[in-house]
């Protein structure tokens, strides 16, 4: 189905239903005539964060998959049962598409990053889609699935001008809430206490698996963040496939 293409009155309805665990029924509200005024189809999906509930969190990194400072950050992961999006660059999914493989393998989600990550918002359309269907390419070549999100490199995207050609390819855009600036270098120390000082129930974290100072700070990273209560989820996990029935 075209997500978000329903029109009025063809919202679902939720009819009250008996709970799992006999509770008494529990009416359950309609949900808000259509049509959304996000539901045109050429409309895509923007997001910084995912919801709340859960105290869930999605680390996400960036400019991979680098030999070294990608494996071990699935190490980190691994080693505790967590799961991580990486927002991949094309070209280096072509370069390294076992790599690429291996984390797709592991339970991570895949991301497209652009092809030679230039600034997208200062491409004319067709470079900018060449960025984008390349990488997509590069992607389900090596892994054999291709990217539900796009997120832009330095997040230059032109939501009004370039939305539909995300949405064109079903991909959602996602930028970040937490940037602890690593590419900086500003040592692992600092960058684990930016992460903690910052992270909220919901927050999209910004990271990157090329910078050797990341790769090592991951898994205190994570060791801090679950001290702290949180629950680690991949981009999809918050948000659902981009273009989903209730998309709007
Ligand atoms: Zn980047």
């Amino acid at each position: 189905m075209v997500g978000g293409a329903l029109g009025a009155g063809a919202w679902p309805r939720l009819a009250a239903r008996p709970s799992a665990d006999g509770e008494p029924w529990l009416p359950v509200p309609d949900l808000p005539p259509g049509p959304h005024p996000a539901a045109s189809p050429s409309a895509a999906r923007f997001e910084t964060h995912g919801p709340g509930l859960g105290s869930r969190v999605a680390l996400t990194f960036d400019d991979g998959p680098a030999p070294g400072g990608t494996e071990l950050v699935l190490k980190a992961l691994d080693r505790r049962k967590l799961r991580a999006t990486f927002f991949m660059i094309g070209r280096n999914a072509a370069r390294h598409p076992a790599l690429a493989a291996e984390v797709a393998a592991a339970g991570h989600e895949i991301g497209n990053h652009s092809y030679t990550h230039p600034r997208l918002d200062r491409l004319p359309a067709n470079r900018a889609e060449a960025e984008i269907d390349r990488t997509q390419e590069a992607i389900a070549t090596a892994t054999g699935k291709a990217p539900a999100w796009l997120r832009p490199p330095y997040g230059g995207f032109r939501r009004k001008e370039q939305g539909p050609l995300a949405r064109a390819r079903d991909l959602g855009v996602v930028w970040w809430s937490v940037d602890p600036l690593d590419w900086r270098r500003p040592g692992a120390r600092r960058i684990i206490s930016r992460v903690v000082g910052e992270t909220l129930p919901g927050s999209i974290i910004l990271l990157h698996d090329i910078h050797p100072q990341t790769a090592q700070a991951t898994g205190e990273l994570l060791d801090r963040l679950l001290e702290q209560g949180f629950n680690f989820t991949t981009v999809s996990g918050f948000l659902g496939e981009p273009y989903g029935p209730y998309f709007g």
